[in-house]
Protein backbone atom coordinates (compact mmCIF):
# COMPACT_ATOMS: atom_id res chain seq x y z
CA UNK A 1 0.00 0.00 0.00
CA UNK A 2 1.31 3.44 -1.04
CA UNK A 3 1.90 5.66 2.34
CA UNK A 4 0.37 8.63 1.45
CA UNK A 5 2.25 12.10 1.35
CA UNK A 6 0.81 15.38 3.32
CA UNK A 7 2.38 18.81 3.38
CA UNK A 8 3.83 19.82 6.24
CA UNK A 9 2.16 23.41 6.00
CA UNK A 10 -1.09 23.51 5.08
CA UNK A 11 -1.44 19.90 5.23
CA UNK A 12 -2.85 18.70 1.55
CA UNK A 13 -2.45 15.23 1.54
CA UNK A 14 -2.93 14.12 -2.30
CA UNK A 15 -0.53 11.63 -3.66
CA UNK A 16 -1.06 13.19 -7.00
CA UNK A 17 -0.76 17.11 -5.66
CA UNK A 18 1.86 17.12 -3.49
CA UNK A 19 5.78 14.97 -3.79
CA UNK A 20 8.57 15.35 -2.28
CA UNK A 21 12.40 15.12 -2.63
CA UNK A 22 14.65 14.41 0.34
CA UNK A 23 18.33 16.21 1.15
CA UNK A 24 20.80 15.92 3.57
CA UNK A 25 19.14 17.64 6.98
CA UNK A 26 16.12 19.02 4.71
CA UNK A 27 13.17 18.59 2.69
CA UNK A 28 11.75 19.83 -0.62
CA UNK A 29 8.14 19.96 -1.34
CA UNK A 30 6.28 20.41 -4.03
CA UNK A 31 2.80 21.16 -3.05
CA UNK A 32 -0.33 22.31 -5.50
CA UNK A 33 -1.13 24.76 -2.73
CA UNK A 34 1.77 25.98 -1.25
CA UNK A 35 4.24 25.43 -4.72
CA UNK A 36 7.72 24.67 -3.90
CA UNK A 37 9.78 24.81 -0.80
CA UNK A 38 12.49 23.42 1.05
CA UNK A 39 11.92 22.66 4.70
CA UNK A 40 14.48 21.85 7.31
CA UNK A 41 13.79 18.51 9.45
CA UNK A 42 13.55 20.24 12.85
CA UNK A 43 11.16 22.57 11.25
CA UNK A 44 9.41 19.91 9.33
CA UNK A 45 9.02 18.20 12.81
CA UNK A 46 7.39 21.41 14.41
CA UNK A 47 4.95 22.16 11.63
CA UNK A 48 3.57 18.50 11.55
CA UNK A 49 2.57 18.67 14.79
CA UNK A 50 0.23 21.81 14.82
CA UNK A 51 -2.08 23.86 12.41
CA UNK A 52 0.10 26.69 11.00
CA UNK A 53 -1.47 30.15 10.31
CA UNK A 54 -2.31 30.07 6.76
CA UNK A 55 0.04 32.91 6.55
CA UNK A 56 3.21 30.64 5.48
CA UNK A 57 0.96 29.12 3.30
CA UNK A 58 0.28 32.51 1.67
CA UNK A 59 4.15 33.49 2.18
CA UNK A 60 5.65 30.28 0.62
CA UNK A 61 3.11 31.03 -2.76
CA UNK A 62 4.17 34.23 -2.90
CA UNK A 63 7.37 33.63 -3.44
CA UNK A 64 6.85 30.73 -5.70
CA UNK A 65 4.17 33.18 -7.68
CA UNK A 66 7.21 35.86 -8.04
CA UNK A 67 9.16 33.36 -9.45
CA UNK A 68 11.69 33.90 -6.58
CA UNK A 69 13.94 30.97 -5.65
CA UNK A 70 12.62 28.36 -3.71
CA UNK A 71 11.86 29.28 -0.30
CA UNK A 72 13.81 27.89 2.54
CA UNK A 73 11.82 27.29 5.67
CA UNK A 74 13.43 27.02 9.46
CA UNK A 75 11.98 27.18 12.57
CA UNK A 76 13.12 30.73 13.02
CA UNK A 77 10.63 30.98 9.20
CA UNK A 78 7.94 30.02 10.93
CA UNK A 79 8.02 32.36 13.51
CA UNK A 80 9.47 35.16 11.67
CA UNK A 81 6.66 35.07 9.11
CA UNK A 82 3.81 34.45 11.95
CA UNK A 83 5.26 37.68 13.88
CA UNK A 84 6.35 40.03 11.36
CA UNK A 85 3.87 39.69 8.59
CA UNK A 86 0.66 41.97 9.70
CA UNK A 87 -3.11 40.54 9.00
CA UNK A 88 -3.91 42.09 6.04
CA UNK A 89 -7.23 44.28 5.80
CA UNK A 90 -10.21 42.54 3.68
CA UNK A 91 -8.82 45.60 0.89
CA UNK A 92 -5.72 44.55 0.93
CA UNK A 93 -6.24 41.43 0.33
CA UNK A 94 -8.30 42.07 -2.53
CA UNK A 95 -5.16 44.30 -3.98
CA UNK A 96 -3.25 41.36 -3.20
CA UNK A 97 -5.43 39.05 -4.92
CA UNK A 98 -5.75 40.88 -8.02
CA UNK A 99 -1.76 42.19 -8.12
CA UNK A 100 -1.58 37.83 -8.29
CA UNK A 101 -4.61 37.31 -11.03
CA UNK A 102 -2.40 40.59 -12.87
CA UNK A 103 0.88 38.18 -11.84
CA UNK A 104 -0.59 35.21 -14.00
CA UNK A 105 -2.39 37.46 -17.11
CA UNK A 106 0.33 36.80 -19.92
CA UNK A 107 -1.46 40.02 -21.47
CA UNK A 108 -4.44 42.20 -21.27
CA UNK A 109 -7.88 40.48 -22.04
CA UNK A 110 -6.23 37.04 -21.28
CA UNK A 111 -8.01 34.61 -19.33
CA UNK A 112 -6.78 33.49 -15.99
CA UNK A 113 -8.51 30.28 -14.69
CA UNK A 114 -8.10 30.52 -10.70
CA UNK A 115 -8.95 26.59 -8.56
CA UNK A 116 -9.88 27.62 -5.13
CA UNK A 117 -8.82 24.84 -3.51
CA UNK A 118 -5.59 25.39 -4.48
CA UNK A 119 -5.09 28.94 -5.13
CA UNK A 120 -6.84 30.54 -1.70
CA UNK A 121 -3.68 31.86 -0.40
CA UNK A 122 -3.01 33.98 -3.55
CA UNK A 123 -5.34 36.52 -1.97
CA UNK A 124 -3.67 35.27 2.02
CA UNK A 125 -7.31 34.22 3.05
CA UNK A 126 -7.66 31.45 5.37
CA UNK A 127 -9.38 28.91 3.28
CA UNK A 128 -11.87 29.16 0.41
CA UNK A 129 -14.81 30.58 1.35
CA UNK A 130 -12.89 33.59 2.10
CA UNK A 131 -11.43 33.05 -1.44
CA UNK A 132 -14.61 33.25 -2.98
CA UNK A 133 -15.76 36.76 -1.21
CA UNK A 134 -12.87 38.43 -2.22
CA UNK A 135 -13.43 36.90 -6.02
CA UNK A 136 -17.14 38.19 -5.69
CA UNK A 137 -16.13 41.16 -4.46
CA UNK A 138 -13.19 42.25 -7.25
CA UNK A 139 -16.27 41.19 -9.46
CA UNK A 140 -19.23 42.93 -7.85
CA UNK A 141 -16.61 46.08 -7.41
CA UNK A 142 -15.56 45.97 -11.07
CA UNK A 143 -12.04 45.05 -11.51
CA UNK A 144 -12.48 41.62 -12.62
CA UNK A 145 -15.08 39.63 -14.87
CA UNK A 146 -15.96 35.99 -14.71
CA UNK A 147 -15.72 34.52 -18.34
CA UNK A 148 -16.84 31.29 -17.20
CA UNK A 149 -20.09 30.11 -17.92
CA UNK A 150 -20.80 30.38 -14.21
CA UNK A 151 -24.34 28.91 -12.97
CA UNK A 152 -25.28 31.95 -9.79
CA UNK A 153 -26.65 29.02 -8.00
CA UNK A 154 -23.52 27.05 -8.09
CA UNK A 155 -21.60 29.15 -5.11
CA UNK A 156 -18.40 27.27 -5.00
CA UNK A 157 -17.36 25.97 -8.25
CA UNK A 158 -14.29 24.45 -8.31
CA UNK A 159 -12.56 26.29 -10.52
CA UNK A 160 -13.33 29.53 -12.35
CA UNK A 161 -12.17 31.87 -14.99
CA UNK A 162 -11.63 35.29 -14.58
CA UNK A 163 -9.96 38.56 -17.01
CA UNK A 164 -8.54 41.96 -15.52
CA UNK A 165 -11.19 44.59 -16.23
CA UNK A 166 -9.79 48.10 -17.90
CA UNK A 167 -11.08 49.49 -14.77
CA UNK A 168 -8.96 46.80 -12.37
CA UNK A 169 -6.34 47.53 -14.91
CA UNK A 170 -6.36 51.22 -13.74
CA UNK A 171 -7.03 50.46 -10.34
CA UNK A 172 -4.04 48.29 -10.24
CA UNK A 173 -1.99 51.36 -11.87
CA UNK A 174 -3.17 53.59 -9.02
CA UNK A 175 -2.06 50.98 -6.36
CA UNK A 176 1.25 50.20 -7.55
CA UNK A 177 3.45 52.59 -5.09
CA UNK A 178 0.99 50.44 -2.32
CA UNK A 179 3.15 49.20 0.43
CA UNK A 180 1.31 45.68 0.68
CA UNK A 181 2.25 45.11 -3.30
CA UNK A 182 5.77 46.99 -3.90
CA UNK A 183 8.21 44.71 -2.79
CA UNK A 184 10.83 46.30 -4.88
CA UNK A 185 13.74 47.60 -2.89
CA UNK A 186 16.34 50.41 -4.69
CA UNK A 187 19.70 49.61 -3.65
CA UNK A 188 22.28 52.86 -4.81
CA UNK A 189 25.68 51.88 -4.12
CA UNK A 190 28.98 52.06 -5.83
CA UNK A 191 29.77 49.70 -8.42
CA UNK A 192 34.09 49.76 -7.52
CA UNK A 193 35.06 45.79 -7.67
CA UNK A 194 36.11 46.43 -4.13
CA UNK A 195 32.60 46.49 -2.97
CA UNK A 196 31.09 43.79 -5.40
CA UNK A 197 31.38 41.49 -1.86
CA UNK A 198 29.19 44.22 0.12
CA UNK A 199 26.81 43.55 -2.61
CA UNK A 200 26.77 39.69 -2.84
CA UNK A 201 26.84 38.91 0.41
CA UNK A 202 25.69 41.57 2.34
CA UNK A 203 23.16 43.91 1.38
CA UNK A 204 21.27 41.31 -0.88
CA UNK A 205 20.75 38.80 1.14
CA UNK A 206 19.92 40.93 4.00
CA UNK A 207 16.65 42.63 1.77
CA UNK A 208 15.92 39.16 0.36
CA UNK A 209 16.25 37.76 4.05
CA UNK A 210 13.52 40.15 5.00
CA UNK A 211 11.47 39.11 2.34
CA UNK A 212 12.11 41.85 -0.62
CA UNK A 213 13.30 41.89 -3.86
CA UNK A 214 16.59 44.17 -4.63
CA UNK A 215 16.82 45.78 -7.70
CA UNK A 216 20.46 46.93 -8.54
CA UNK A 217 20.92 48.93 -12.00
CA UNK A 218 23.90 47.11 -13.66
CA UNK A 219 25.51 49.96 -14.22
CA UNK A 220 27.35 53.32 -12.43
CA UNK A 221 24.99 55.40 -12.99
CA UNK A 222 26.12 59.46 -13.74
CA UNK A 223 25.02 62.47 -12.43
CA UNK A 224 24.97 63.91 -15.46
CA UNK A 225 23.14 61.59 -16.87
CA UNK A 226 20.58 59.97 -14.78
CA UNK A 227 18.12 57.95 -17.03
CA UNK A 228 14.25 57.62 -16.73
CA UNK A 229 14.66 53.39 -15.98
CA UNK A 230 16.47 54.77 -12.50
CA UNK A 231 13.97 57.39 -11.46
CA UNK A 232 11.04 54.90 -12.52
CA UNK A 233 12.53 52.29 -10.21
CA UNK A 234 13.38 54.53 -7.64
CA UNK A 235 9.48 55.37 -7.88
CA UNK A 236 8.48 51.49 -7.86
CA UNK A 237 10.20 50.91 -4.60
CA UNK A 238 8.95 50.23 -1.39
CA UNK A 239 11.96 51.85 0.17
CA UNK A 240 15.98 52.61 -1.03
CA UNK A 241 19.08 51.68 0.64
CA UNK A 242 22.02 53.98 0.11
CA UNK A 243 25.61 52.37 0.77
CA UNK A 244 27.49 55.65 0.45
CA UNK A 245 31.18 53.78 1.10
CA UNK A 246 33.44 54.93 -1.94
CA UNK A 247 31.21 58.75 -1.86
CA UNK A 248 29.66 58.12 -5.35
CA UNK A 249 27.47 61.62 -6.47
CA UNK A 250 25.16 59.24 -8.20
CA UNK A 251 24.15 57.41 -4.71
CA UNK A 252 23.66 60.96 -3.12
CA UNK A 253 21.31 61.56 -5.87
CA UNK A 254 19.22 58.67 -5.69
CA UNK A 255 18.93 58.87 -2.34
CA UNK A 256 17.99 62.58 -2.34
CA UNK A 257 15.35 61.55 -5.02
CA UNK A 258 13.65 58.89 -2.95
CA UNK A 259 13.42 61.45 -0.14
CA UNK A 260 12.09 63.66 -2.26
CA UNK A 261 9.50 60.99 -2.70
CA UNK A 262 8.98 60.18 0.48
CA UNK A 263 10.26 57.03 -0.06
CA UNK A 264 12.51 55.83 3.30
CA UNK A 265 16.18 55.36 2.82
CA UNK A 266 18.33 53.03 5.18
CA UNK A 267 21.89 54.52 5.11
CA UNK A 268 24.51 52.47 5.14
CA UNK A 269 28.69 53.25 5.16
CA UNK A 270 31.90 51.45 5.48
CA UNK A 271 33.64 52.07 8.85
CA UNK A 272 36.53 53.29 7.24
CA UNK A 273 35.03 56.05 5.30
CA UNK A 274 32.50 56.97 7.99
CA UNK A 275 34.71 60.50 8.16
CA UNK A 276 34.45 60.97 4.12
CA UNK A 277 30.33 60.54 4.76
CA UNK A 278 28.61 64.15 2.67
CA UNK A 279 27.53 66.40 5.19
CA UNK A 280 24.38 66.83 4.90
CA UNK A 281 23.32 63.33 4.81
CA UNK A 282 25.49 63.12 8.77
CA UNK A 283 21.98 63.72 10.36
CA UNK A 284 20.53 60.34 9.25
CA UNK A 285 21.63 57.33 10.81
CA UNK A 286 24.13 55.16 9.23
CA UNK A 287 24.78 51.57 9.54
CA UNK A 288 28.28 51.51 9.83
CA UNK A 289 30.02 48.43 9.27
CA UNK A 290 33.03 46.28 9.11
CA UNK A 291 32.74 43.42 7.44
CA UNK A 292 30.07 42.08 5.01
CA UNK A 293 28.47 39.90 7.89
CA UNK A 294 28.17 43.04 9.74
CA UNK A 295 26.46 44.71 7.16
CA UNK A 296 24.09 41.57 6.36
CA UNK A 297 22.78 41.30 10.12
CA UNK A 298 22.55 44.97 10.87
CA UNK A 299 20.43 45.94 7.55
CA UNK A 300 18.33 43.13 8.30
CA UNK A 301 17.75 44.01 11.34
CA UNK A 302 17.16 47.57 10.88
CA UNK A 303 14.65 46.68 7.55
CA UNK A 304 12.59 44.50 9.91
CA UNK A 305 12.56 46.94 12.66
CA UNK A 306 12.14 50.08 10.42
CA UNK A 307 9.74 48.92 7.48
CA UNK A 308 8.72 45.56 8.67
CA UNK A 309 9.18 42.22 7.66
CA UNK A 310 7.82 41.37 4.21
ZN1 LIG B 1 1.05 22.90 1.00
Amino acid sequence: MKQSIFCPICKLGDEEKVSYTSGEGSVTYKCARCGRFTITRTAEATAEDKNLSSKITAWIKEHNERGDDCPKITSDTLENVEKNIPDYSPMQKQLILLKNIERRSSYPGHTVVLTPKFDYPLSWAIGEEEFYYYVNSLVERGFLKRTDNYIIEEEKPSSLSVVITPKGWSYLDENSKKAVISDQVFVAMSFSPSLKSSWENGIRPAIIEAGYRPYRVDVEPHIDRIDAKIITEIKNSRFLVADVTEQKQGVYFEAGFALGLGIPVIWCVKKDDLDNVHFDTRQYNHIVWESDKDLRENLYYLICSVIGKY
